[in-house]
């Protein structure tokens, strides 16, 4: 029965006779198949015959320790199976007591095969610290490790981290899909690790972020590594047969140059990698102690962003759009102004960026929208309110309710919202921007594409959606009477505008003559300072009510 219970014992059971070479006396079945053995051809052997001489010299200096111990010792081993095939063992072994303080002559051993376990656990410890996508060392693996290489630095040793992007990964995933998106990244992975040296990391922080950290000596020497790697990453990407051109950005801060701790190396890097991102090309920049007080400029307008439309601090402004045909008013641009309290009058486009990154754009856009929207439901019923949105507001699931709330709030009719989106809005997300587009449009709402001619101009997205009103920028306008190639854009356009049955507008206006020029090209509608500035609500009212209850026209003004 005894014999029973030991050979069904799921781990392996030995004895050995330690007072006649350590013969086997005990062997059962799990230690049979632990060692690729009969137990029966074991008995009565010992590990010099079983086992090689190195083997048997390791049992053989466990066993002595055991036996000295006179107490349990256990330990992890890695022996090799008759196969050829390495197995880790965990084995306690302990001397078994005889009676009447006599020397201990059987040695018992209980191993367990924990091959498995510990592969899986290495397995576990590298996924721990490695990309599943690319492979690549992660940011737990990075952190570990810049900590100790950013100590080690010293101006003979320096150390250079460098943060690098892929611009506008999110639109390629989005309109490409999630696999090409991973191809992507894998490509540019195994780029990146073909470029660096032995000694060198590259990591995948998450996204399409990448960190590299180098040994290498000298500003110059880093220079011309970025070059290289730029250059590498110029090279368009195989995505399913297409190529792929994409912009990577990087930022580099040094170690000790810039930083001698790992947290402000790693902050200056992105402070550089910021600056390089603003350039909006494929290129590098170094952290400059000057890019730290422009982050905490940006930092402090953040914190005083939060507060201003809680402290009412924003005001729309109007500027007059004016119809070619009989030279009246059409309706009104309101264009948003921060009184700062120290600063004074900020334009838009120094906090709307801002306001964009953080988020803080959905409350002041929907304020926006309701002030607007109040404003022009008190004017006469044929003018309209154009507002202009931002992409991150289509990106923003409520953006639906807030216009249909601030249309019933204030009473004005859809047909008199115009809103002005720029081509942004379809780079960032085709699927979720369209059916927002098409559902606004079918409650009136008209909607306009705004800065017309910048950006990426793909034309597509004019057949993806039917604009009620193109608004051509207006860089276009300003050379118009000397580049001949503006003509032939605002022609273009002319032309794209009947062909879509949309209404065109010419912005930025400044002289007589570009007003006549845009009026014999047949443009259906005119905006700027020739026109009028962007002005507060009173003088836009003022401008609307001029002398008689009805409106005037800006020609007859
Ligand atoms: P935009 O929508 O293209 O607005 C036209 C801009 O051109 C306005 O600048 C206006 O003052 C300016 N402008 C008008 N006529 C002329 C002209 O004859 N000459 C010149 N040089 N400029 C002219 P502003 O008000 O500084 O606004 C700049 C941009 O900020 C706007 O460009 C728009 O993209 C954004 N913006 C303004 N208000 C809002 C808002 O409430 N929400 C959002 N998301 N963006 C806004
Ligand atoms: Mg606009
Ligand atoms: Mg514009």
């Amino acid at each position: 029965m005894l014999d029973s219970i030991v050979d069904n014992l799921p781990v392996g059971v030995f004895v050995k006779d330690m007072e006649a070479d350590g013969l086997y006396v005990l062997f059962n079945e799990a230690c049979g198949a632990i060692v690729g053995r009969d137990p029966f051809d074991v008995l009565g052997q010992s590990d010099r015959i079983l086992f090689d001489d190195k083997q048997t010299a390791i049992f053989r200096s466990q066993d002595a320790k055991a036996l000295m111990a006179g107490a349990t010792i256990s330990f992890e081993e890695t022996m090799q199976r008759t196969d050829g095939v390495p197995r880790i063992l965990r084995t306690v072994k302990r001397a078994l007591p005889e009676p009447e303080g006599r020397t201990p002559r059987y040695l018992l051993g209980i191993s367990q095969d924990v091959t498995e376990e510990r592969s899986v656990e290495a397995r576990l410890a590298y996924m721990a610290m490695h990309d599943a996508l690319t492979g690549l060392p992660n940011r737990a693996f990075f952190a570990d490790h810049i900590q100790t290489a950013a100590r080690g630095a010293n101006a003979e040793n320096p150390l250079a981290l460098l943060y690098l992007d892929v611009d506008h990964f999110k639109h390629i995933n989005d309109s490409k899909g999630h696999a090409a998106g991973d191809a992507l990244l894998c490509q540019v992975a195994s780029r990146l690790t073909r470029l660096i040296g032995n000694n060198d990391i590259v990591a995948r922080l998450g996204g399409d972020e990448f960190a590299l950290l180098l040994r290498l000596d000298g500003r110059e020497a880093v220079e011309c590594f970025a070059e290289r790697l730029l250059k590498a990453l110029s090279v368009p990407f195989d995505l399913d047969g297409a190529n792929e051109h994409v912009t990577c950005i990087i930022g580099i801060a040094i170690a000790p140059e810039h930083a001698d701790d790992d947290d402000v190396l790693m902050r200056h890097a992105d402070l550089a990698l910021y600056a390089a991102k603003e350039s909006g090309r494929s290129t590098y920049r170094f952290y400059r102690s000057e890019m730290r007080l422009e982050a905490e400029r940006r930092h402090l307008m953040i914190v005083e962003l939060h507060d201003a439309l809680l402290k009412g601090q924003f005001e729309l402004h109007y500027q007059p759009i004016v119809q070619l045909d009989d030279d009246g008013i059409a309706g009104f641009e309101a264009l948003i102004r921060w009184h700062h309290p120290t600063r004074g009058l900020i334009p838009p486009m120094d906090f709307i960026p801002i306001a964009e990154e953080t988020g803080l754009i959905v409350p002041i856009g929907e304020w926006v929208l309701r002030e607007a929207c109040g404003a022009a439901a008190t004017w006469p019923g044929h003018l309209k309110i154009a507002v202009n949105l931002s992409v991150c507001q289509f990106r923003h699931s409520k953006l639906l309710s807030t216009v249909v709330a601030a249309l019933n709030d204030t009473g004005l009719r859809p047909d008199r919202l115009e809103i002005e989106i720029t081509e942004s809005v379809f780079l960032a997300d085709v699927e979720q921007s369209l059916p927002l587009l098409r559902a606004l449009k079918e409650l009136g709402i008209r909607i306009a594409i705004d800065d017309f001619g910048t950006g990426y101009s793909s034309l597509s997205y004019l057949r993806a959606f039917a604009f009620d009103k193109i608004k051509l920028d207006r860089s276009f306008v300003a050379g118009i009477e000397t580049d001949p190639g503006n003509l032939a854009i605002v022609r273009a356009v002319v032309g794209i505008g009947s062909g879509f049955n949309a209404t065109t507008l010419a912005e930025g206006i400044e002289t007589e003559e570009q007003l006549q020029s845009l009026r014999a090209e047949g443009f259906g509608e005119v905006q700027g300072y020739l026109l009028g500035r962007p002005m507060p609500l009173q003088e836009a009212e003022a401008l609307i009510y001029r002398g008689t209850d009805s409106p005037v026209s800006l020609s007859k003004c």
